[in-house]
């Protein structure tokens, strides 16, 4: 999977390859789909199983993940932990020194995640139950910010949460048309915004998403 998605051009940095190479993506699959953990462009249902929730396909962390440029120390905040798989990911790039936090919304995708992220030791992730349109104050800044689910824009409490510098990616756009949209903010805060992709991902929903 991963020298395949290096062909394509998906995945360009070693940290990276690295990354996608010890994660064992079986242990983030509910069980009925994982002979297609390393199906490289398939995202699959996970609990509860009503379409909103999903473990997204292998071809999008690299797509996520190479802008950002994650790296050792990083802070970083997930919304939408979905599956635990982003996070694992996550959580190898930034390393030891660095720090993952992951929200999700759904309660039963939250258990599905938090135990997935348990069981493969990747307790040092934290794992909140909540909307995390609003972000999360208590960690906040945030060197990179992970948005998995879209809306028609990006939060304002995300924006603020992040550092300066820092860098925040989500797909943004209506419910079948989204473009993955980078945000960079400087050292003395000013914003700039790039489209890289058109995507396909679940909506966010909460205060500062769909009501
Ligand atoms: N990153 C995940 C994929 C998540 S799919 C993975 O690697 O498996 C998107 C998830 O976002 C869904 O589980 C959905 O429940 C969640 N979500 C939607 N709105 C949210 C919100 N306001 N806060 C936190 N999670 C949210």
């Amino acid at each position: 999977m991963v020298r395949k998605l290096r062909r394509e051009g998906y995945i360009h940095s070693e940290a990276l390859a690295r990354a996608m190479r010890k994660v064992r993506r079986e242990a983030f699959m509910p069980n009925q789909y994982v002979e297609y953990a390393y199906a490289p462009y398939s995202a699959y249902p996970i609990p509860p199983y009503t379409g909103n929730h999903t473990i997204s396909a292998p071809n999008t962390y690299p797509l996520f993940y190479e802008p950002l440029k994650v790296k050792p120390g990083d802070s970083c905040l997930e919304v939408g932990t979905g599956s635990g798989y982003g996070a694992a990911l996550l959580q190898e790039l930034v390393g030891e020194e660095g720090k993952v936090v992951s929200i999700e919304a759904n309660r039963e995708t939250y258990d599905f995640g938090k135990k997935n992220l348990e069981d493969v030791t990747y307790t040092q992730v934290k794992v909140v139950h909540g909307d995390g349109t609003k972000g999360y104050p208590p960690d906040a800044p945030f060197d990179k910010i992970v948005v998995t689910a879209s809306y028609v824009r990006i939060p304002q409490p995300l924006k603020e949460q992040l550092a300066r510098p820092g860098k925040l990616i989500m797909p943004v756009g209506r419910s079948h048309l989204q473009y993955l949209t980078l945000l960079e903010k400087d050292a003395d805060g000013n914003v700039r915004e790039e489209v890289l992709d058109s995507v396909l991902y679940v909506p966010l929903r909460g205060e500062y998403g769909y009501q």
